[in-house]
């Protein structure tokens, strides 16, 4: 195994890095345990958001530099390249300013004489994955190392030079060593980090496969994990929803980013037979019409699969589809050309025992479905394992609200498909994953809220 950036445009190995060995892993953690007791948790907050504050400048400095690395290591298209480039400088931002705030310490209601202090915990292990390859890591770095926490880094092996720029920012930005440390390791080092006690936290984003895993491990040696894992978000098109409205951002939900986002419209739901063909024919329309091409070209809607497995995965769990009954309405084919490109594709007829009904498709592949009432939408909506993020469309506001109540997520977006912000919190439930990153609630995950008591 090794960390390698190959352009998912062309197939081709652009560059190398080696593993880390076993030494060089716990010579780096012993270096961020000592930074974190000997120095880092001692500064104020405002000394540590200042270097992080620090880092958001640089980073909007060499904005261009930035977008790059995404580009050619995951096939991101270049204008959402800068979108991510700009969204992690704004949570960078966020914390600089906002995390004195955010850690001040509370006063229980009733409770004349006590207070709850925030205090850091120590050396977090963080392993992150490729679809947005600087959010995920900014998502924890930045509430973090404001908090006074130091971070040790385990991106996906796919990334590495993302890996790299990210952890410039923080040396450039006057962090010393210790402080943010990205580490080239092995599944299996990481697994050896997780049994270190110097290391006080686990934060995995990524699939349900490596939740369990990292999930077992820290369990065993007691240690805290927050677990960021897949979904299959439904889209609930309700009665009143304007049919434009939804398309557009139907099509832009399960597309932006090549279709690989964990809060994407995966399953989009219509209400009414008639509404449903509409939207049908519809969203085929627009598909039709995306610019599928190179990532560099600002032209470009849709980009290539960030691998060549998570091209075979999705082909995969197409014919699968297939084979158990349903009905590919609109691609469902690799591209003829070099890279990783699939087809934008779209499946309707999904039976309940039809493997996809469960599954999370990482990739620009659409299930359609369409029910006779609000009761029969909320239901298929709640029908997976997942629980990450939902969608309600609906021209009265008020009773979106009421639909969102209803569906088992930890986050529902009412008439617009997924937009992030840096102080709201983000995570999910059921097998999508517990704990949440961003806003106080994120912030806190890692912290020590320590009461003090006076008689
Ligand atoms: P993945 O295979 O689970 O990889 C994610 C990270 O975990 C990578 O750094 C990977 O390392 C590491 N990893 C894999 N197996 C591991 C194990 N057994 N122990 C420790 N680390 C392990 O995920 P992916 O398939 O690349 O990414 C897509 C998945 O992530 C989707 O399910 C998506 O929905 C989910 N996701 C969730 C969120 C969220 O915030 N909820 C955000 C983005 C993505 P290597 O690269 O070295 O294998």
């Amino acid at each position: 195994m090794s960390f390698r950036t190959i352009n998912p445009a062309t197939g081709k190995l652009v560059e190398e890095f080696s593993l880390q060995s076993d030494e060089q892993v716990f010579a780096a953690l012993t270096k961020a345990d000592r930074r974190y007791h000997e120095d880092w948790k001692h500064r104020s907050v405002a000394e540590r958001a200042r270097i992080v504050g620090r880092a958001a400048q640089i980073l909007r400095e060499k904005r261009d530099e930035y977008a790059k690395y995404p580009i050619v290591e995951m096939g991101k298209v270049t204008r959402y390249s800068y979108l991510e480039v700009d969204l992690v400088a704004d949570i960078l931002d966020y914390y600089a300013k906002h995390g004195e705030k955010l850690l001040g310490p509370q006063s229980p209601p009733g409770e004349p004489g006590a207070t709850v202090v925030a205090e850091p915990i120590g050396v977090l292990l963080a392993i992150e994955p490729w679809n947005f390859p600087y959010y995920q890591l900014a998502r924890v770095a930045a509430p973090q190392l404001v908090a006074g926490n130091v971070v040790m880094m385990k991106h996906a092996e796919n990334v590495p030079q993302c890996a790299l720029a990210f952890a410039r920012l923080f040396e450039e930005a006057g962090a010393p060593e210790g402080v943010y440390t990205n580490i080239f390791c092995s599944i299996e080092q990481v697994a050896k980090l997780i049994d270190d006690f110097r290391v006080r936290g686990v934060a995995l984003t990524g699939s349900e496969r490596a939740g369990a895993s990292v999930g077992e491990r820290a369990g065993r040696n007691l240690k805290k994990a927050i677990l960021e894992l897949g979904g299959s978000d439904p889209a609930v098109i309700l009665e009143g929803a304007p049919l434009e409205l939804a398309v557009e951002q139907c099509v832009m939900g399960r597309t932006f980013n090549s279709g690989q986002g964990c809060v994407n419209i995966k399953r989009v739901i219509v209400v009414g037979k008639e509404r449903g063909q509409k939207m049908l024919a519809a969203l085929k329309e627009r598909f039709q019409a995306l610019k599928i091409g190179d990532p560099t070209d600002e032209t470009t809607d849709l980009g290539p699969l960030a691998s060549e497995r998570a091209l075979k995965g999705l082909l995969e769990q197409i014919d699968g589809a297939k084979a158990a009954g349903a009905r590919i309405v609109y691609g469902g084919k690799r591209v003829d050309r070099p890279g990783f490109y699939l087809e934008p594709t779209i499946i309707t007829d999904i039976a309940e025992d039809n493997p996809l009904y469960q599954q999370e498709a990482f990739g620009p592949v659409l299930s359609f479905y369409v029910v006779n009432s609000e009761e029969e939408a909320i239901e298929l909506a709640n029908a997976t394992k997942y629980g990450l993020g939902a969608f309600v469309f609906d021209a009265d506001v008020e009773h979106a609200k009421k639909v969102a109540s209803r569906i088992e997520s930890g986050m529902v977006y009412i008439n617009s498909c997924f937009v992030d912000s840096p102080g709201l919190p983000f995570g999910g439930i059921k097998n999508s994953g517990f704990g949440r990153e961003l806003s106080e609630l994120g912030i806190g995950e890692f912290l020590n809220r320590k009461l003090v008591r006076v008689a």
